[in-house]
Formats: C-alpha cells, sequence, structure tokens
C-alpha cells in the first residue's frame, strides 16, 4: 500500500507547470490597478457568527497575502471583543447601516459576506458599489437571479468576485480533480457523494428559515454534493431528477430535511447524491473503467482523508482550508492567477439547486440542464 503524498502530489502538478507560469505572467501584465503594489490585502469580514468567529478570523492570522483588516457588524458588543482581540482600528469598523462608507476606506481591499444566504445579495452587491473586491460565502444567494445581480454589479464595478468554496483550494479535492482529467482510473461512469449532518439546536434558527435561508439541506449541505458530481465527472450535469423525504416535520416546519437526486452527464456518466440536515453523511466515491477512489471524509473541515482501487491512501498534511482559500483568492486580484471559484460556480450551482427543487415539484420528473461545458469551473 502506497501513501500519496503532497510529493507526489506536486509532482503530477509539475505536468502542467509551464503553461500554468505562462498564464499566470499574462494575466498578471493584464491586471490593472493599485492592487498589485499591495503585498496584502486588508479583508474585511461582514456578519461575525460561528464561521467567521471560529474559521475565517483565525485562519486570516496564518494567512500571507490577505489580514483581517476591519469588521462589519449588527451587534455593537461584538465591535469591542473583536476590536481588543485582533487590534482592529475603529475606523475599520462599521455596521450595517453605515457598511456604504467602506467606499472611502483604502484598508479594505476585499468584502467578505458571511451572513444568512437571503443576505449574500445585497452585501455582495453593496461591496461591489464601494469598488471592493468581493468573497461571497455558499450558497451564493437564494435565487439564481440574485446571482445574475451578485456578477453584474461586480463587473459593473470593475472588482473580482469569488466563493466561499474552501474546497477547490484543499489538496485532496485538487488530487480528485487531477485523477478525473489525467484519467488515473479511465472514463468516469458513476459518482455518489453525500454531504449531509444531523440538526437538533434551536428550531428557529435561520437555517431553517426559509425567507433567510432560501431552503434547506440542499441549500446547506447540498452544494458539496453537487459539486463533488462536477469535479468527479469532470463535466457539469445535463439532467436532474429529486426526491424529498421528511421524518421530522414538527422540526423541519419551513425547509427541506432530506433530499436524493440523480444525474446524467454528458459523457453518460450518472450520479446519486443524498444531502440531509437528518443523518451525518459525509463522502464522495468516483467509479472509471479502471478503477475507483474515493474520499471519506470529503467537505468537511478537514483533515479529509482519501483512497483508491489501487491501494493507495491519499494523505497531504492538514493546513487551514479557509487560509488556503483566501490566500488563492487574494493572489487572483494580486497575481493575476487563476480565480478557483469564481461568481459563476455560485450561479451554476444555484441553477441546479433550481432544477432539484422543480424536480421534487413535478413528483421527481427529470429536468434539463442547459449549462454549458465547463461553465462555472474554476481555474486549476
Ligand atoms: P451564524 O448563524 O453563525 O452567523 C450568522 C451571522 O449573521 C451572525 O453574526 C448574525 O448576527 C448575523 N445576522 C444578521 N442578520 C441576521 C438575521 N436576520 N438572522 C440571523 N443572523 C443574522 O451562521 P454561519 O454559520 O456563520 O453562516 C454564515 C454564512 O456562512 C452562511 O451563508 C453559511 O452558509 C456560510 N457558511 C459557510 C461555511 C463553509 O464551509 N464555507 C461554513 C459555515 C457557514
Amino acid at each position: 500500500m502506497k501513501n500519496l503524498t503532497r510529493r507526489d502530489f506536486n509532482g503530477l502538478m509539475i505536468k502542467g507547470a509551464g503553461s500554468a507560469a505562462l498564464m499566470s505572467v499574462t494575466s498578471f501584465a493584464c491586471a490593472m490597478g493599485a492592487d498589485q503594489d499591495k503585498k496584502k490585502l486588508g479583508i474585511a469580514l461582514v456578519g461575525l457568527g460561528s464561521y467567521s468567529t471560529y474559521q475565517l478570523a483565525p485562519a486570516l492570522q496564518d494567512t500571507q497575502h490577505c489580514y483581517l483588516a476591519g469588521i462589519v457588524t449588527g451587534t455593537p458588543e461584538k465591535e469591542k471583543i473583536w476590536a481588543d482581540k485582533y487590534g482592529i482600528p475603529k475606523a475599520n469598523i462599521y455596521n450595517y447601516q453605515n457598511f456604504d462608507e467602506i467606499a472611502k476606506n483604502d484598508a479594505i481591499d476585499v468584502v467578505y459576506v458571511v451572513l444568512p444566504n437571503s443576505m449574500h445579495a445585497e452585501f455582495c452587491i453593496r461591496a461591489a458599489k464601494a469598488g471592493k473586491h468581493v468573497i461571497c460565502e455558499k450558497p451564493m444567494a437564494v435565487s439564481v437571479e440574485e446571482c445574475d445581480a451578485i456578477i453584474n454589479a461586480c463587473k459593473a464595478a470593475g472588482v473580482k468576485l469569488g466563493m466561499g468554496y474552501r474546497l477547490h483550494s484543499e489538496p485532496y479535492t485538487q488530487q480528485v480533480k487531477q485523477f478525473v482529467k489525467e484519467k488515473t482510473f479511465g472514463d468516469i461512469k458513476f459518482v455518489s457523494a453525500e454531504a449531509a449532518y444531523r440538526s437538533t439546536g434551536n428550531p428557529d434558527q435561520w437555517r431553517l428559515n426559509r425567507k433567510l435561508s432560501g431552503g434547506g439541506a440542499l441549500m446547506n449541505m447540498g452544494v458539496y454534493a453537487v459539486q463533488s458530481t462536477i469535479y468527479g465527472t469532470g463535466e457539469n450535469p445535463i439532467s436532474v431528477s429529486a426526491q424529498e423525504f421528511s421524518t421530522r416535520p414538527e422540526y423541519f416546519k419551513d425547509t427541506d430535511e432530506t433530499i436524493l437526486a440523480q444525474f446524467e452527464f454528458p459523457s453518460g456518466a450518472v450520479a446519486n447524491i443524498s444531502t440531509s440536515h437528518n443523518f451525518n453523511a459525509n463522502s464522495m466515491y468516483v467509479s472509471g473503467t479502471n478503477g475507483w477512489f474515493q474520499l471519506q471524509p470529503a467537505n468537511n473541515y478537514g483533515p479529509l482523508s482519501g483512497k483508491t482501487s489501487n491501494g493507495d491512501i491519499i494523505k497531504f498534511p492538514h493546513e487551514s482550508q479557509q487560509k488556503l482559500q483566501m490566500d488563492d483568492f487574494a493572489k487572483h486580484v494580486l497575481m493575476g492567477e487563476p480565480n478557483k471559484a469564481p461568481g459563476e460556480m455560485g450561479k451554476r450551482d444555484m441553477m441546479i439547486v433550481e432544477a432539484i427543487y422543480a424536480s421534487i415539484a413535478k413528483g421527481g420528473q427529470k429536468i434539463n440542464l442547459d449549462l454549458a461545458p465547463g461553465f462555472g469551473f474554476g481555474g486549476d
């Protein structure tokens, strides 16, 4: 049994290094603006809930190309706590009302929106209008229409837009993409992906309130399983059929509890996903004509873990996924490196989410998806 390590991974990656370097130089030459003169970008986190508090702010203490420069909060008590803990000057602290003033603050280069899903569009658009680059948490918004509005606002303002899809910056997911691209296990025929956890907390939390969340398990966790099928096949799906199951309607009054969905891909590959707020599941299995590989866990904060039909263990040193993700976005802004999770990726996933809900509404009928090949794919 062989361990696939970072060294093997780099070895494989080196094959593409010449063209990657060329691309990077070309886009760097095209890149405009003062951002390139900065060594580190200042990030302002909007919404200081659990993800900002326990993942993003700590990760920003270790990032090389960006740092925690500011905060935007609707809770005045948090201002002093965060200012003291992270040395944030008063001038870089905003609330939801005076947020637009951030346009005048050169210390803030990037606004990272970490609010309940229904608030993403408003704050991403306000950030773009203030001339700031934007990172939007997943799911991008509560409708495709809102995703378009965010993308258009960023284009109109000439700012960069990235999604908080941390897995695209971590090595296990990159290894999956590489297996698929290089056909290490032949032509991919089947993917199974699960992303779920059992929710038993406060029934009034925003994730269970459709107005704030846009939907339940599918919006929260299902997007990871959908993504697994896409990087597990290397293709966008052409159709989906889906079913919803409910066993605790008294708790999940307003949002979906469990959804299963089946996808078809242009190559003929098929995929099955499950997502739920009623059970725990976290894996992806990919079967090709010459073998299989799997990650389990596949989508938590890591360390992830994987193995292949060759008897190899997939193993990389653990690093904060959020640190890698925010540094990748900063390198995209500063050095013209590829955007690993562009806004179009968030929009594509929302198109798939809407098709899944449409299929359920039509009793599981197959819904065709009209996604251009490669639409929403990030750069490697
Ligand atoms: P949370 O409930 O812990 O925090 C939400 C924050 O929004 C709080 O600071 C709260 O005060 C603020 N808020 C403002 N208006 C609100 C309202 N009307 N109702 C509720 N809260 C309100 O949530 P979280 O776990 O930090 O999630 C925030 C976003 O980050 C969501 O979009 C979520 O999907 C995303 N997220 C992503 C990951 C990831 O791995 N990429 C992980 C967790 C959360």
